[in-house]
């Protein structure tokens, strides 16, 4: 029997999450031009080399190394030109060069290009070189960039502008690509309002809802299909019935709010008795409560409610689950060292992520923590641009410690 009130750590709970969440399965191809942001599934070899034939890395005249050793006096006369797209197509004596240009085919003959620099230009279209030599030859070889064959992608690997532009040098069109997978995302709590919905202003009691815009914007980089299934109310029945609806149509759930032991925190009992419940606690600050489970076989993962817990739970925990659901392999977020401007306190326990702003001081980043960092202050997020993290098992910090920090845009 799973004790449910267990506290995980957050990298105990981001491994049980991608242990149980399959990877989407399903393929499609698609064009290239769409395919940025996806994720490969298939390996990719080159097809062709890169570049497919011998070619010129600078501008200048392509000759027979030999014939200039022999006398680097030698005068050489240019009997045509290279230029890239538009080969020459003569051949070449031992006395004769072409005159060529980056990126153009190299004559057959040629085994080396003068640069254009060290080239006196003499009447009658000959010229001679300056006799300090350089091993250079300033050709680039077939294959020397990519070589046909070789693996230029992995499967899981995300295609970025990066890797397209190598796979489009190498004439390919189409690419094989995990489908996206669906996430339905849920706000839940009687108070909430969406202005759209309702124009007439807050009643008492009543806020605007934060998450769902929230968790629209830190995913939308990737490659999922984000269906707002708008606000839920407090009530058993009709968490219940649109839970079943959207798990039929969804590879994940995702909600935030009524989480916690409060009266009108249904999630758990719902998930326990619709489905299964894996756990709900995560030893973490802020971001406290958190379920996981599924219905009818569909994962569903309930965030805290607080919008800054939900942002910090979804940063950690909810967009690595996604990565790995999309297909690919989530990587650790980079920590940076940087110097604490200003003491913090902390309590032995529990792994705590503070909203904090750093800049760099004479090629030295320091960080300052927001004011008061609690977790229904959305404006400790406002003027952030990184996470101060302060493991589990340190207390206290003090000024110009050490800490690690994680910038907002590596994550
Ligand atoms: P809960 O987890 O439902 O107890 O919510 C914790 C706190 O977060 C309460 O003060 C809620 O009003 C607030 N809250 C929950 N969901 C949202 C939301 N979507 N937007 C803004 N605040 C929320
Ligand atoms: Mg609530």
């Amino acid at each position: 029997m799973q004790n449910h009130s267990q506290r995980l750590d957050l990298e105990e709970a981001l491994s049980r999450l991608i242990a149980k969440i399959k990877s989407i399965t399903k393929t499609e191809i698609i064009g290239l031009a769409e395919c940025g942001g996806r994720i490969l599934s298939e390996d990719i070899r080159a097809p062709i080399s890169l570049p497919p034939f011998r070619s010129s890395a600078m501008d200048g005249y392509s000759i027979k190394r030999e014939a200039y050793l022999k006398n680097p006096q030698q005068e050489f006369e240019v009997i045509g030109s290279s230029y890239a797209g538009k080969p020459f197509s003569g051949s070449m004596g031992v006395d004769q060069c072409v005159r060529i240009f980056t990126g153009a085919v190299l004559p057959d003959d040629a085994d080396m290009v003068m640069l254009q620099e060290r080239a006196e230009i003499l009447p009658e279209s000959r010229v001679k070189f300056s006799e300090n030599f350089e091993n250079e030859d300033h050709i680039r070889e077939v294959g020397n960039d990519i070589e046909k064959g070789t693996y230029v992608a992995k499967s899981k690997q995300k295609l970025t502008p990066y890797l397209l532009a190598s796979l489009a040098s190498l004439g390919l069109t189409q690419v094989p690509v995990f489908e996206r997978p669906v996430v339905s995302i849920f706000s839940t709590g009687d108070e909430l309002k969406d202005p759209e919905d309702d124009k007439s202003g807050l009643r008492l009691g009543e806020i605007y809802d934060a998450n769902r815009p929230a968790l629209q914007a830190l995913f939308r980089d990737l490659p999922i299909d984000l269906i707002d299934l708008g606000i839920l109310p407090d009530d058993k029945e009709e968490i219940r019935s649109s839970m079943l609806k959207a798990a039929q149509k969804s590879d994940l759930l995702v909600t935030s709010g009524g989480v916690s032991v409060g009266e009108a925190d249904h999630m758990v009992d719902i998930i326990s008795e619709m489905g299964k419940l894996d756990f709900w606690r995560l030893n973490l600050k802020p971001g406290k409560p958190l379920a996981f489970g599924s219905i009818n076989n569909t994962p569903i993962i309930g965030l805290p409610g607080n919008p800054v817990s939900t942002i910090v739970t979804a940063l950690l925990l909810l967009r690595p689950v996604l990565t790995h659901l999309c297909g690919s392999v989530p990587s650790p977020p980079i920590r940076l060292k940087a110097s604490l401007d200003g003491e913090l306190s902390h309590q032995i326990g529990r792994a705590e992520y503070m909203r904090a702003h750093f800049t760099l001081k004479n090629k030295e980043i320091w960080v300052s923590s927001n004011q008061d960092q609690s977790s229904n202050r959305l404006s400790s997020f406002l003027d952030s641009n990184c996470l101060i993290e302060i493991p589990k098992g340190e207390g206290n910090v003090s000024a110009g410690s050490t800490v690690d920090i994680i910038p907002l845009n590596f994550i």
